[in-house]
């Protein structure tokens, strides 16, 4: 049978009210890619879920189907979010597709070009805010709560029931858990619902590696970051809603939460593009985790299966590449200039 979306494969097993109207976009079954040069490097076998070829091109599809499915069977009108980029896009493309207005909150001028254009294209009403994503989920919340608006973010519960399925379809495709999953973490979602989607599929358990940026590593320092600042800007988040959980996702598991620099984010993110597969920056923080951990000779993963989720893909972020490269060479359209350069 053709390919349903996610509440139409996985519905039975999430805890979704009776009331729900599935509205998909045809979201998830997105692919496993190994990585066999990149294994070859770290000595296990290295996989990428990659989340960027979601509809909106990120995972956040996952939470938004369930979250406007429950939405529009309790005949709601009006969804908000607050949102770094991508919860943005994915909330505007699901209203649109059931015909709701959405409003979405965003930091001002520090989301990619990529998801603020999502996020018009869809329709939404874009207002940005002067100050922090944290700033702007408080509002929400706050709105959320004085008026019948409904709020799209993963504080919403079905959003983590809809994001469990990333877990299933990695169980499906490898038949089992990973050894280790590396994510990266900011709002603490996505960790979240890994967890509690591994826990429930009874296919094993992976030991989770957490990682946030250092500009933005609440979960690594133990207390709030007022002014969260890094280039992977999903994660840019200081006050993440669901620390605890995460914390206890990756003490269950046997793992950990971590921190990495801009440059070693950066540079596994030209890593995973080197084998074909363009992240967005946050995407790329879970590979740079484990290379840091394995450089300090901390990542038991020799001959493993590991999984690296890259969460968004790389063409929502056009300007991190354009702004850190040359811009290509310009030569007249003739057949010896072009030579000359192929020979050189
Ligand atoms: C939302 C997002 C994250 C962070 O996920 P949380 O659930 O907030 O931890 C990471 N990467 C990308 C691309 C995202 O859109």
């Amino acid at each position: 049978m053709t390919y349903q979306g996610l509440i139409h494969r996985y519905g039975h097993l999430l805890d979704l009210p009776v009331h729900k109207k599935n509205i998909s976009l045809l979201e998830g079954n997105t692919p496993l890619i190994s990585m066999p040069r990149l294994s070859r490097e770290f000595g296990c076998e290295l996989f990428v879920k990659f989340e960027g070829l979601n509809p909106t091109g990120s995972f956040k599809d996952r939470g938004m189907t369930a979250a406007i499915s429950e939405a529009v069977g309790r005949h709601v009108e009006t969804v908000i979010c607050a949102s770094t980029g991508n919860t943005a896009a994915s909330a505007a493309a699901y209203a649109a597709r059931a015909g709701l207005r959405a409003m979405v909150l965003i930091p001002e001028g520090k989301v990619a070009a990529g998801k603020l254009a999502g996020a018009m294209a869809y329709g939404a009403e874009v207002i940005q805010i002067q100050g922090s994503f944290d700033d702007a989920l408080t509002l929400v919340v706050e709105i959320a709560e004085k008026t019948p608006i409904a709020m799209v973010n993963s504080i919403n519960p079905f959003r983590i029931e809809g994001q469990k399925t990333a877990a299933f379809e990695i169980c499906d495709d490898l038949g089992c858990a990973p050894d280790w999953l590396c994510l990266p973490v900011g709002n603490a979602g996505n960790i979240t619902a890994y967890w509690a989607g591994f826990k429930q599929y009874q296919k094993g358990l992976p030991r989770v590696l957490g990682v946030q940026a250092a500009g933005a590593a609440p979960l690594v320092l133990g207390h709030v970051v007022e002014k969260p600042e890094t280039i992977a800007t999903a994660i840019r988040i200081g006050k993440p809603v669901r620390g605890e959980q995460s914390l206890e996702a990756a003490r269950q598991s046997n793992g950990k939460i971590i921190a990495v620099s801009d440059e070693e984010i950066l540079s596994a993110q030209r890593l995973l593009a080197s084998e074909g597969v363009w992240v967005e920056p946050a995407s790329a923080a879970g590979l740079a985790g484990l290379i840091a951990e394995s450089g300090q000779g901390k990542f038991e993963a020799r001959d493993k299966k590991v999984v690296l989720v890259c969460t968004g893909h790389g063409m929502k972020d056009p300007s991190i590449i354009t702004e850190s490269f040359r811009s290509p060479k310009i030569i007249p359209a003739n057949y010896e200039a072009l030579i000359g350069l192929i020979e050189k």
